[in-house]
């Protein structure tokens, strides 16, 4: 597989900001990697050890998915190095100091990430009136709590049907992740007819290939314990759900747990990521080479920013769903379509997909330069 993106190219990043302000205890990077098809949308992750490569990976990981799903958006991305578990007050006061240091920064539409939620984004759109994923009572989609996420791999698995040897009707399926992608992810392919036969969170996996009840393992998880806590199944340890017999994978938690160490042993014959970078560039190769479908995560998984992108537009829940279905439909398909006429990997063809809409988005747009205003790339 080649990795045609690097971290400083043609396409960006177009602006890497730090910002220092000690009075507020903040330190914050935020990289605008992308604007050519509009204002960069990116969530904000809020831990204490995000580096700057970090973070302009995923706001690269941001241009690729929102340019991929046809959006008025380029890519972003914003970490505050903080301990997202700190006490309420000061988790506002730093969320409201970081809000107004990145008021002028009008090309960056900040989301939630991991630290980060729908009340955060209230914080951030009360001092300067630009975030997405706000909570509904203040006009927000709760993309989570709908599964906006979760809806997309399922759609995305259901426009696989036609290029492999799946059919979700009696599928089997396993999910790694039992959290806001993959507990939606579970229950729309089950609507479309699949079995649930191996789920796992981070404390273990539960496999039944009668199929789990999904009621019984949402239940455990409302009451705070593990789906491994599910009475009268088989239990293993929570990496187990990888290699779990099923025809379908949905990778739904944590980065690179497809690596060289079990891709051989894998079972599915579809991986649909609704994880971002769930797989090794080398086990991706290993899938590939084994015939083993793999639908990438900036084309799966890209329901939750599709729904982003409607609320901050004013549009409704029932049309980001609709928007989602159609869109995720469309370039699962086009990507499947050339990746099978081509011959290369689906990743392969979305990167070479997204890259030319990248060269033909990048002139729309007015860059400054020398001597006047301008194409970059003319
Ligand atoms: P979440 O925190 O709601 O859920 C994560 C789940 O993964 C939890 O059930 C947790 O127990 C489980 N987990 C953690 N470590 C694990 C391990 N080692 N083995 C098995 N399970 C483990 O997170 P989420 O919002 O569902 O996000 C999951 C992934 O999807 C992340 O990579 C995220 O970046 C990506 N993603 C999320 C969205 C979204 O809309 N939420 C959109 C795009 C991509």
């Amino acid at each position: 597989m080649t990795d045609v993106f690097t971290l400083a190219d043609t396409f960006g990043p177009e602006k890497v900001i730090h910002i220092n302000n000690p009075a507020a205890g903040l330190r914050a990077i935020v990289v605008v990697d992308n604007t050519a098809a509009g204002p960069s949308i990116g969530g904000i992750r809020m831990a204490p050890d995000v580096s700057l490569e970090e973070c302009a990976r995923l706001a690269r990981a941001m241009t690729l998915k929102n340019l991929a799903a046809g959006l008025p958006h380029g890519g972003g991305k914003s970490v505050i190095l903080a301990d997202p578990a700190m006490p309420g007050v000061e988790k506002e006061n730093l969320i409201r100091a970081f809000a107004s240091a990145i008021e002028q920064i009008k090309d960056y539409i900040p989301g939630p990430d991991m630290g980060t939620n729908e009340t955060c984004l209230a914080w951030v759109h009360d001092e300067i009136s630009r975030a997405v994923g706000l909570p509904r009572v203040i006009g927000g989609i709760p993309l989570d709590e709908i599964g906006a996420t979760g809806f997309g791999v399922a759609v995305a698995a259901q426009a696989a049907e036609g290029y492999c040897d799946v059919r979700l009707e009696g599928a089997a399926v396993a999910i790694q992740g039992f959290g806001a992608v993959g507990k939606h992810a579970a229950r729309f392919l089950m609507e479309k007819g699949a079995k649930l036969v191996a789920v796992s969170d981070s404390r273990g996996t539960v496999f039944d290939p009668d199929g789990l009840q999904l009621s019984e393992l949402l239940a455990l998880k409302e009451g705070g314990k593990s789906v491994s806590d599910l009475g009268g199944a088989q239990v293993g340890h929570s990496e187990a759900v990888i290699t779990a017999q099923c025809d379908i994978l949905i990778p739904a938690a944590r980065p690179d747990v497809i690596n060289e160490g079990n891709a051989s042993n894998v079972k599915a014959k579809l991986i649909v990521q609704g994880a971002n970078i769930p797989a090794t560039i080398d086990a991706e190769e290993i899938l590939h080479q084994r015939g083993i479908l793999v639908i990438p995560d900036f084309i799966a998984n890209a329901g939750g920013v599709i729904c982003a992108s409607v609320e901050f537009h004013g549009g409704t829940e029932n049309q980001a769903m609709a928007v989602i279905a159609e869109k995720l439909k469309h370039n699962s398909n086009v990507v499947l379509k050339q990746a099978c006429d081509s011959g290369v990997s689906p990743r392969d063809a979305a990167n070479e997909i997204v890259k030319a809409r990248l060269n033909e988005a990048m002139p729309l747009k007015r860059f400054f330069k020398a001597g006047g205003l301008g194409s970059r790339v003319s």
